[in-house]
């Protein structure tokens, strides 16, 4: 069974929307997808939708930008209570930061000489609901001033450069108790990618884990060979689930196609035990989803 744990929609900062990317993900040869929009869980239901007729399983999940010891860290969130108040009210707060910067950063691109507007930007990413760092960075390929992303971030974006804007993000204990309260899954992403290295080492691994952390994001294209090993070790000693996944943007991250990085059946089998005994109210969607369950 090939099961890709993270992707990401235009709802979020992905290219496809919820629907296309599950059809992509089929015809792909997933049979297990998750759908993990940045701090949303507004494509859910197209992406239930789609993954029934597609004949694929969707497991329903929200990558959440937290912060632990001053470093970011993106916490994959899976099969939560969508209707959990507290989960929901922490969500908001975060895509508000967000979107609350974005005026600052384009204010500082016009003072570069860039002609960066709020018009232009919300003509480059329509359907987008949590807009960010990306959509700016979009809308500097549109106008010409970028080739890509990738080159708007490194010179314009990316934390210290010249338009970046600080934003609110949870704190990573307190997004964990959220999330037992909300009776999902918790699973953090490409830990030792950029930004959070340093600062997850196993010791902190420990106290995730005993704050209800129920496991890694292993294989990554941020992780190197001897990262991975080291991570799979750390799962190992602390008994947390191992995951790859893509974390596909469609054509927003080059190299990243769905399905580069995989999860094993038994690791999916271990976050759905885990939903279930939370009781978690909504599982997994699509034929493979009943052959899972
Ligand atoms: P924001 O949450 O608005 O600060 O934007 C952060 C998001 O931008 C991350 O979650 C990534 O999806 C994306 N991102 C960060 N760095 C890069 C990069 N160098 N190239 C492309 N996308 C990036
Ligand atoms: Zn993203
Ligand atoms: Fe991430
Ligand atoms: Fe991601």
């Amino acid at each position: 069974m090939t099961i890709d744990l993270h992707t990401h929609s235009s709802v979020s900062d992905g290219t496809e929307p919820p629907a296309a990317l599950v059809r992509a993900a089929a015809a792909a040869g997933l049979e297990v997808v998750a759908l993990t929009d940045h701090d949303t869980t507004a494509g859910w239901d197209e992406a239930v939708v789609a993954a029934e007729e597609a004949g694929i399983g969707l497991v329903r999940g929200i990558e959440v930008s937290t912060h632990f010891r001053d470093a970011g860290v993106h916490l994959l969130v899976y099969l939560p209570d969508a209707t959990d108040a507290g989960l929901q009210d922490e969500l908001a707060r975060i895509v508000a930061g967000r979107a609350g910067r974005v005026p600052a950063m384009l204010a500082r691109l016009r003072e570069l000489g860039i002609p960066a507007t709020e018009e232009a930007l919300a003509a480059a990413s329509p359907g987008n609901q949590v807009t960010g760092r990306p959509h700016v960075a979009d809308l500097l390929v549109r106008l010409g001033v970028v080739a890509d992303r990738d080159e708007a971030f490194a010179r314009y974006l990316s934390d210290g450069g010249p338009a970046y804007v600080d934003r609110y993000s949870a704190d990573l204990l307190d997004m964990l108790a959220r999330v037992e309260a909300a009776r999902g899954v918790a699973v953090v992403a490409h830990p030792w990618g950029r930004g959070s290295a340093d600062v997850l080492d196993e010791a902190a691994f420990g106290t995730l884990a005993d704050a209800g952390l129920a496991g890694i994001e292993v294989d990554h294209l941020d992780h190197d060979a001897a990262a991975r090993a080291r991570l799979r070790a750390i799962a190992h000693r602390l008994d947390l689930v191992v995951t790859g996944s893509s974390d596909h943007h469609g054509a927003g991250k080059t190299g990243h196609p769905l399905g580069v990085e995989t999860t094993a059946p038994d690791q999916l089998r271990r976050i759905l035990d885990r939903a279930a005994a939370f009781g978690s109210p909504t599982t997994l969607a699509g034929p493979a989803g009943k052959e899972l369950r």
